[in-house]
């Protein structure tokens, strides 16, 4: 689903990246952890193609992106990737349900249907009393929760996340990845997930770190 190969990132004299070779399979969960600063946010922008390599190519669902442009990128990211950002990214003007239904309703499905997905998705993190509560109104873990729930609304193939489990207590955290689990092992979903939480880390099918700039196992 996602294939990395020798991508390379700099940043002016800083190159973070000094080229990644790697590839993510439908149906598996990969974890992702390495230092502060390592660059593994810059990797998952990459990867989901909000943000371009200096050096290499990222093929996603079998296309280069190197070869399309800004629509056909943006057409292909929406279609295919969920990203959970590091820093939620809600939408603040709207409510919990809303930041679901929208990017559903972008995709293509009516109202009334993205609505229930919402609702059934948001009741499963344990948010079902909070569904009309603006970002502003709920804990940095419920909002962590919308944005899990938006990222994988409009079923992605490849899920990017970027410790999504950071702002939770252990028992949320556990629930949150016991569901994205469950999506990776029914319906095919490859997930990547940057994560500090070692012992979620260890459940996952592997685990690799980022060593000078390059994609190694853990
Ligand atoms: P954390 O665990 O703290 O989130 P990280 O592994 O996600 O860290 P990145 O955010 O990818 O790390 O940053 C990697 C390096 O790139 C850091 O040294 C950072 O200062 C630098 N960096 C990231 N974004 C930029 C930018 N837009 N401009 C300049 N330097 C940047
Ligand atoms: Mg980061």
């Amino acid at each position: 689903v996602l294939v990395l190969r020798g991508v390379e990132r700099s940043y002016g004299a800083l190159t973070v990246l000094k080229g990644v070779d790697f590839t993510l399979n439908a149906g598996e969960m990969v974890g992702l952890i390495a230092p502060s600063g390592a660059g593994k946010s810059t990797l998952l922008h990459m990867a989901g193609l909000l943000d371009s390599p200096t050096a290499g190519e990222i093929e996603i669902d079998g296309q280069a992106s190197a070869k399309l442009n800004d629509a056909g990128r943006t057409e292909l990211r929406r279609r295919t990737i969920g990203f959970v950002y590091q820093f939620h990214q809600l939408l603040p003007e709207f409510s919990a349900l809303e930041n679901v239904v929208l990017p559903q309703m972008i995709g293509g499905v009516g109202r009334k249907a993205a609505a229930a997905r919402a609702t059934e998705l948001l009741s499963i993190v344990g948010l079902k009393e909070r569904l009309h509560h603006r970002p502003g109104k709920l804990s940095g873990g419920e909002q962590q929760r919308v944005a899990i729930v938006r990222a994988i609304a409009n079923q992605p193939k490849l899920l990017l996340a970027d410790e999504p489990t950071g702002n939770l207590d252990p028992g949320t955290a556990e629930g949150v990845f016991a569901e994205l689990l469950r999506l990776v092992r029914t319906t095919g979903l490859a997930a990547l997930i940057a994560t500090h939480n070692l012992d979620l880390a260890r459940r996952m099918d592997r685990v690799v770190t980022l060593r000078d700039g390059a994609v190694v196992p853990a």
